[in-house]
C-alpha cells in the first residue's frame, strides 16, 4: 500500500492540482490532499481560528469533488508536513515543478523535510498548457470580478 501526502496551500484548488493528483493516481495507491496552514505566523487567537475555518472550508470543497474517489482523502494540517506525512503513514511528499522558480524551492524543502525525518519527496512537473496557472493569479483575478472556472476542475 503506497500512500502519497500532497501537500499545499490549495487556495483555491485548481485544475494543475487536479491534474498531478490524476498522475500521482498512476503512480501511488492513494493520495492524500494535505491542506496546510502556518498558524503561528499570528499570535491572534481570533485570526488564527479564522484561518483554520477557511482550511477546513477549502477541505470540504475538495474532498466533494473526490467523493466518490476511494483512493483520494482529504486532511486539514497546522504543523510540520514531514510529521504529517509520518502521521498518515505516507511513503513519499508529493510536490510539483512548475518552473526554475518551484524547482529551487522544492529542492531546498525535499532536504529539510529528508533531514528531518529521512521522507522522500517525488517531485511531477506541470503540465506545460496548465504550467502558468497558480492559485494565487485565480485569486487575484476573482478579486477583480472575474470569471475563473476555466482554471478550476
Ligand atoms: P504551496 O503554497 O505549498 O506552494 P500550492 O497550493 O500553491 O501550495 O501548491 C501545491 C503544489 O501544487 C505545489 O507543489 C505546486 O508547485 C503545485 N502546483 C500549483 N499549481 C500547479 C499547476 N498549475 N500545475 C501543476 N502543479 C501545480
Amino acid at each position: 500500500m503506497k500512500r502519497v501526502l500532497f501537500p499545499g496551500s490549495f487556495n483555491p484548488f485548481t485544475r494543475g492540482h487536479a491534474d498531478i493528483v490524476e498522475r500521482a493516481l498512476l503512480l501511488f495507491d492513494e493520495v492524500v490532499i494535505a491542506i496546510g496552514c502556518n498558524v503561528q505566523k499570528t499570535d491572534d487567537a481570533q485570526k488564527q481560528e479564522r484561518m483554520q475555518q477557511e482550511m477546513a472550508a477549502r477541505a470540504a470543497c475538495i474532498a466533494q469533488r473526490y467523493v466518490h474517489a476511494s483512493r483520494v482523502r482529504v486532511i486539514t494540517y497546522t504543523t510540520l508536513t514531514a510529521e504529517v506525512a509520518q502521521q498518515q503513514q505516507a511513503c513519499a511528499i508529493l510536490r510539483s515543478v512548475r518552473s526554475i522558480k518551484d524547482y529551487e524551492y522544492e529542492m531546498q524543502m525535499a532536504d529539510v523535510n529528508r533531514h528531518l525525518t529521512g521522507i522522500e519527496t517525488v517531485v511531477l512537473f506541470a503540465r506545460p498548457e496548465l504550467a502558468s496557472l497558480s492559485s494565487s493569479v485565480v485569486r487575484e483575478l476573482q478579486q477583480f470580478g472575474y470569471d475563473t472556472t476555466e482554471f478550476l476542475p
